[in-house]
């Protein structure tokens, strides 16, 4: 995913431009690039890798103008190059793009046919010489852009600007979101807010198939049928510290460190003060309820596993889980009674939103939980769940994990109680554990030295097992995700019970096996496995309590002790160190 800024400003926006792409920089990106119009002429940069390399062209090479676009490149048709870099341009129109053009091939022949040949092997150029054509046969700017939006499939946030028109942005969205920033006398275009968190904290969401002509004076929005579109403008509360390393080398080690804080306010926003469960308006009926279906993608899938166990265990509810790439095109019939519920941090993932418009008229509700409260999903459920993890920034998801874990844990703890399978001392003994996270995350922190020597050693294999039984399987599965995301070893997850139907086959002494297991009532069975992967000379990294430690007997190559736990909570308290180990 890459970055998008605009501004009409009041001053030279180029170096306000490289500011806010550096706050997308957490998205990752292989290029980056700056156009401007000033005295009606458009110009730009463009340079490869790192920001500073662009600061450093624009140094040598400024670029004056009120009225600019910039861009993060994540290279997906064309290898990152300067050439294929953004802004793209073609006459008189510049173009940053995020996203994918399904449909470049044909419209790159069709334009070719013209004379009108690309210079890079971009789907965005295309755009480019699109609309620069409708301008050539006459077009105003917005009915370029319109004619050329009505040409595109797949999915994208497209920013314009205009050789000539130094008050002028074109801004469209379908598939990734684009936010409008109102200042003085000033416009802004964002990919987030977080983007454009020093300009403004006025902001507008455009809605999907939404596009916006934006010029210092406002923003006019046209919807998905061309019409003139009211949309809010909400004034958002983006902390400035929230979206600072605070002193950490990397955001994912700070938000890793955050999760205490960000568990505490999650629980003080849902708890009363007398410890009931405050389910926000217009509430869920467990008690009527078949079946939930939870719909997420990556991470947030495996948060939905975990849920399962505990949906499933005490509350008695049936759960089907599901990733949203299939199920979405899998079409699966939808029986009464069922309750769709989407997870994702962002509340922009494209394709757990194609599913949550799926069982839209099919399920009883759509249930969303989500951290971003203005975004789609949550716009589009009959009941968001906010996670309160703060501005997650770092690519891989840790705090959001916990926050979502905390969350659909108090959710099955109600479903519990509506569904009579908790009496009340047994509803309140689970509610205390549940209170007492942030605090035993806080303590198993301490691992972190530990953890450090170990990944020491697990960095120099080639291949890493992770293996739990029951409510700690989906974290083996984030486990192995974690590390290969992060750190580039490539990194299996299997139910414990799994391994002697196949996967043993690959155990050997240069394959590490990481195994979680608190001291519950599957440990004997877990302990088990772990005679057979070091019967086969495999190295086993025990993650366990004290308990659990005692009981695991001789051979294992090092144990990570954490903190006692309720055991059904444990997942949570368990993602610490696999997000430590990554
Ligand atoms: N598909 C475009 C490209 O490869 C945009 C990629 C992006 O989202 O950065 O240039």
């Amino acid at each position: 995913m890459c970055g998008i800024v605009g501004i009409l400003g009041t001053h030279e926006v180029a170096p306000l431009i490289l500011e806010s792409l550096k706050r997308l920089e957490y998205r990752g990106y292989d290029s980056a690039g700056i156009a401007t119009v000033n005295d009606g002429r458009l110009d730009r940069r463009r340079a490869m890798g790192k920001l500073i390399n662009l600061s450093d062209l624009l140094v040598h090479e400024p670029l004056p103008g009120r009225a600019g676009i910039g861009h993060t490149r994540w290279a997906t048709h064309g290898a990152p190059s300067v050439r294929n870099a953004h802004p793209h341009r073609a006459g008189r129109v510049s173009v940053v793009h995020n996203g994918i053009i399904e449909n470049f091939r044909e419209l790159r022949e069709e334009l070719a046919a013209q004379g009108l040949v690309q210079e890079s092997d971009t789907d965005t150029e295309t755009v480019a010489i699109l609309a620069n054509y409708y301008l050539s046969q006459g077009a105003t700017p917005q009915e370029a852009a319109e004619k050329t939006l009505a040409r595109l499939h797949g999915a994208y946030a497209l920013l314009f600007l205009f050789e000539g028109e130094d008050d002028l942005m074109i801004a469209a969205r379908k598939g990734s979101p684009l936010a409008i920033g109102h200042g003085d006398g000033e416009m802004f275009v964002g990919s987030d807010a977080i983007a454009l968190a020093p300009l403004t904290d006025r902001i507008t969401y455009l809605e999907e198939g939404d596009w916006a002509s934006v010029t210092r004076a406002g923003a006019q929005i046209h919807d998905i049928e061309g019409r003139l579109a009211n949309r809010p403008a909400r004034r958002i509360q983006i902390d400035a510290t929230q979206v600072d390393k605070g002193g950490y080398r990397h955001f994912m080690a700070k938000e890793i460190a955050e999760q205490p804080t960000r568990l505490t306010s999650a629980l003080d926003h849902y708890l009363s003060g007398d410890g009931t469960f405050r389910l926000p308006s217009p509430g869920l009926d467990f008690a009527t309820m078949d079946r939930l279906t939870m719909v997420a993608c990556g991470t947030a899938s495996y948060a939905c596993l975990v849920a399962k166990y505990w949906f499933e265990q005490i509350a008695g509810l049936p759960v089907d889980v599901d990733v949203a790439s299939e199920f979405r095109y899998r079409e699966p019939p939808i029986p009464p009674r069922t309750t769709a519920l989407f997870v994702s941090q962002s509340g922009e993932t494209a394709d757990t939103l194609a599913a949550l418009r799926y069982c839209q008229g099919k399920a009883d509700r759509i249930v969303s939980v989500v951290n971003v409260a203005e975004s789609s999903i949550a716009r589009e459920s009959d009941l968001a769940l906010p996670i309160l993890a703060g501005p997650e920034i770092g690519v891989a998801s840790t705090k959001a994990f916990s926050c979502q874990l905390l969350v659909l844990g108090l959710l099955a703890l109600e479903a519990a109680r509506q569904r009579g399978r908790l009496d009340a001392a047994a509803h309140a003994g689970a509610l205390d554990a549940l209170r007492q996270l942030p605090g035993l995350v806080n303590h198993s922190l301490g691992i972190g030295e530990p953890a450090a020597r170990i990944a020491q050693q697990l960095a120099e294999a080639r291949d890493i097992l992770f293996l739990g039984r029951g409510r700690m399987y989906p974290l083996a599965l984030e486990g192995a995700l974690k590390l290969k995301e992060i750190s580039y070893i490539h990194a299996e997850a299997y139910a414990s019970g799994e391994l002697k139907h196949g996967p043993i086959a690959l155990v050997d002494k240069a394959v590490p096996v990481i195994v979680m297991a608190p001291h519950d009532e599957l440990f004997d069975k877990t302990v088990s496995n772990m005679q057979e992967v070091m019967a086969r000379g495999g190295q086993v990294l025990l993650i366990t309590d004290r308990e659990g430690a005692k009981a695991a007997g001789q051979g294992v190559w090092e144990t990570l002790v954490m903190p006692d736990v309720a055991p059904l909570w444990a997942p949570i308290l368990y993602a610490v160190p696999a997000q430590l180990l990554a």
